[in-house]
């Protein structure tokens, strides 16, 4: 028989999230309820941030932060391009308009020295800039005290695409979605999709200042509040008022079942997956043609991803090439991401050619994503050293 594949994810469940899906199905809350309640104050204080709203997904709590924000038409939010399509898709969705800065050759993370530039070109064209949305890539923290800096500068709101940040830690700041005294809002979304750092299926997180989360919470469930049945007391508990044109964002029970045990396993998580990124990079330093990613002194990443990156004129392969040798070895691998402005719907609306963003494309062209989960054996992660190791030896230029 072949062998199987090693997948690039897998889920690592235990036999106490599922007897707690199960208790939770039979208390009968299967919507938003107590277990929801309980999931998002101990997120709240793990990351050490004021409040918490636990949502259907990452996407949403992005999105329903830049509602709470009131971004709209004629409003400009700047982000990065080396990110999944849905951080951009939402500023369209708010009828706003995004723009891109490239990253940093290092990080990957967006670059703040071209802030300050972008801002004022966009606002010279009529458009007001009003949210700046870093993206934690892979899992290392953007340079946040200077995004706070040109935030505070030039009064934007600051909304964290921490979809891969969870757990990370920017020394000075504290954990990523703990949250900043920023005068027009401060917020970090964070995702638990089914290969994030912990799981609930589908399902996110939105922490932020008390007001900024009461506002996210009406705004994910219809924009209904029963505030003013609590104030006056004599509509009777059918009672509600509409104050918005909510969405339906809210998260149900049982995937909080499932969260409150994976926050509970988070510190074994994240020794072992920076164990193997650790082990892969020892690996990978000595090997001409391989650059491995990097960890500032000032962060602790969470290492969602390791993202390998070819170099191309030390090798006679190019990256497709490698990801078939690692196929050919049963190495599952993934690529994160096709840049925003590649993909044919931001290509189109917005003209944007590859090289518009040098360092987002020179990286794209020569990345990899090798498989990093808690679940991984040491000797599957040492079959992917020695799948990388061949590969990159036996195609030295
Ligand atoms: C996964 C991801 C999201 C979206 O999260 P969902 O929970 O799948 O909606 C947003 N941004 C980045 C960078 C992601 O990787």
């Amino acid at each position: 028989m072949p062998k199987a594949i090693l997948p690039f994810s897998a889920i690592l469940l235990g036999e106490e999230e599922i007897e707690e899906v199960v208790d939770t199905l039979r208390s009968g809350w299967l919507t938003t309820g107590p277990k929801v309640a309980e999931f998002e104050h101990a997120f709240a204080e793990y990351v050490g941030a004021p409040a918490a709203v636990a949502l259907s997904s990452g996407t949403a709590a992005l999105h329903v932060a830049l509602a709470v924000i009131g971004v709209g038409p004629g409003d400009a939010v700047i982000t990065s391009p080396m990110t999944f399509c849905s951080t951009v898709h939402v500023i369209e969705q708010s009828g706003a308009h995004p723009v891109l800065i490239d990253v940093q050759p290092d990080t990957l993370n967006i670059d703040p020295e071209h802030v300050a530039r972008a801002v004022e070109t966009t606002r010279r064209e009529g458009r007001n800039v009003r949210v700046i949305m870093p993206v934690h890539y892979a899992g290392h923290p953007c340079d946040m005290d200077l995004v706070f800096e040109i935030a505070s500068e030039f009064n934007l709101a600051v909304v964290e695409d921490a979809a891969h940040a969870f757990p990370a830690r920017h020394s000075a700041l504290g954990d990523i979605g703990a949250i900043q005294d920023h005068a027009p809002g401060h917020a970090v979304g964070f995702s638990f999709y089914a290969t994030k750092n912990i799981t609930t299926g589908e399902g996110g997180m939105l922490t932020g200042s008390p007001s900024f989360v009461d506002r996210a919470r009406l705004l994910s469930l219809h924009g209904m509040s029963r505030d003013a049945w609590k104030r006056y007391g004599s509509g009777g508990s059918w009672f509600y008022e509409v104050q918005a044109p909510g969405f339906k964002y809210n998260m149900m029970d049982i995937q909080a079942a499932l969260g409150l045990h994976q926050l509970n396993r988070v510190e074994q998580f994240e020794l072992r997956r920076r164990e193997i990124a650790l082990k892969y990079s020892e690996a990978f330093s000595e090997i001409r043609g391989l650059q491995p990613p990097t960890e500032k002194g000032s962060v602790t990443h969470s290492w969602h991803l390791y993202v390998l990156r070819i170099v191309a004129n030390e090798l006679t392969i190019d990256r497709d090439g490698f990801i078939r040798c690692l196929t050919d070895r049963k190495i599952g691998t993934s690529l994160h991401f096709i840049p925003i402005h590649m993909h044919a719907y931001y290509r189109d609306r917005y003209g944007y050619s590859p090289d518009d963003f040098p360092v987002t494309l020179d990286s794209f062209l020569r990345m990899l994503s090798l498989p990093l989960y808690p679940k991984m054996t040491d000797s599957e992660v040492d079959a992917v050293i020695s799948a990388v190791t061949e590969v990159a030896l036996s195609h030295q230029a």
